[in-house]
């Protein structure tokens, strides 16, 4: 009889993995298979916390037969050290390379515990760029979340970032793409196309499942440019930077949809020179993205980070 509770008690355990629920040193993060060798680590769409190591993303990695190929490294060196462990749950093959998608946290401040282990860090030239300005204050910022949680990690970025747009790499064998499709979420943010299985890692370009948000550094019309760009790619999987694995579709209505929502009323708005209190709470209600998680956080910040945007580029 103990050992049935015991195994009821695994069983539940494995369950709240699978949702993405965490809890620090305790839990472990479960990969979902999205092609053959091709992994998601799909993080929880909240916000980031002491408990998720600040991985409330999603990280992705390729097992190739000469090594792993991890596609950003979460946030923190024990976020990184939990990214590490997942990946380990599913081959003994070493991580020899680390792609960066993006210059937020949790893109690339695990990059200091992969290379102290022997891997490469790879990245775009303007993403790497993007990454030094914001070190300090995304480390400041973490440190109020992380506490004695975020001790070890290195602001560590790529050491001969890859000039141009686009990078064409062979890995271990495996063909991957890593595309600037223009500045989005952050200046200098990219994707990761795997051409053979038509998998694209799309990084803080896609949303699903939850709202994505308008940060001070992003480019709302550069993002809009960028995501329609994104569709011309034949993706049969998107993983999403946030929110769960889908396709072209869902990341249309939960991504797409809301950059052209905000282009078009925000910045019919703006142009309009409506002051942005009024905008702000004229487009509050907005019901065909109100389902999508955090809406109520950021929806209106989005809306008065949108027209601030727009402003500045009409300048
Ligand atoms: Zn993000």
């Amino acid at each position: 009889m103990l050992h049935l509770s015991r195994l009821l008690i695994l069983a539940s355990t494995l369950v709240l993995f699978g949702a993405g629920a965490s809890h620090a040193g305790t839990t472990e993060w479960a990969p979902s298979r999205v092609a053959t060798g091709v992994y998601a680590l799909i993080g929880p769409t909240g916000p980031r916390t002491a408990e998720n190591d600040a991985l409330n993303c999603n990280i992705g990695f390729v097992v190739t037969e000469q090594g792993v190929v991890l596609i950003d490294s979460g946030a923190s060196r024990l976020g990184a050290e939990r990214i590490a462990r997942a990946v380990a749950a599913v081959t003994d093959e070493p991580i020899r390379w680390v792609i960066n998608t993006g210059s937020q946290d949790h893109r690339w401040l695990g990059n200091g515990y992969f290379a102290a282990q022997g891997a490469e860090i790879i990245a775009l030239r303007r993403t790497v760029e993007t990454q030094k300005r914001y070190a300090a204050q995304h480390l400041a910022s973490l440190g109020g979340v992380l506490g004695e949680r975020l001790t070890g990690t290195e602001p560590i970025t790529a050491p001969e970032p890859l000039p141009g747009d686009e990078a064409r790499l062979t890995l271990g064998g495996t063909p991957i793409e890593l595309r600037y499709l223009g500045d989005a979420h952050f200046p200098g943010d990219a994707v990761v196309w795997l051409p053979d299985q038509q998998v694209l890692f799309s990084g803080d370009l896609v949303f699903t499942d939850r709202l994505l948000g308008v940060l001070p550094s992003s480019h709302v019309r550069g993002w809009q440019a960028a995501f329609h760009r994104m569709e011309t790619l034949k993706s049969k999987v998107i993983v999403p930077g946030h929110g769960g694995v889908g396709d072209l579709a869902k990341a249309q209505a939960d991504t797409g949809a809301y950059l052209d929502w905000l282009v078009s009323e925000v910045g019919a708005a703006q142009a309009d020179w409506e002051p942005l209190d009024e905008v702000v709470d004229r487009l509050a209600d907005a019901p065909r993205f109100s389902h999508l998680a955090n809406f109520d956080t950021l929806h209106r910040a989005n809306i008065n980070r949108a027209y601030l945007d727009f402003e500045r580029s009409a300048d």
